[in-house]
């Protein structure tokens, strides 16, 4: 809970402004809540880097299309 000392009164991050001041325009520090937020959108854009692309499992799907196609080639030249 961030606390504002000319206030004498706490305030709930969402009364805060996005620089930590009080509604009356003190400077309220709230470090500990600012993290939490970051945090959270880290690890937003974590799930999104680990999450491979569409085009990625194209690429994929391409690929055991041709090395299937190479393979029923190679089977046809040994049996040959
Ligand atoms: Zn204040």
């Amino acid at each position: 809970m961030p606390w504002c000392e000319d206030c004498s009164r706490f305030y709930t991050p969402s009364t805060l402004s996005a620089d930590g001041d009080c509604p009356e325009g003190h400077h309220v520090a709230a470090p500990d809540e600012r993290p939490a937020v970051q945090q959270s959108l880290a690890e937003g854009r974590e799930e999104e880097r680990t999450k491979a692309p569409w085009h990625f499992w194209l690429l994929v799907a391409a690929l055991a299309i041709y090395l299937g196609w190479r393979l029923i080639q190679g089977v046809e030249w040994l049996i040959r």
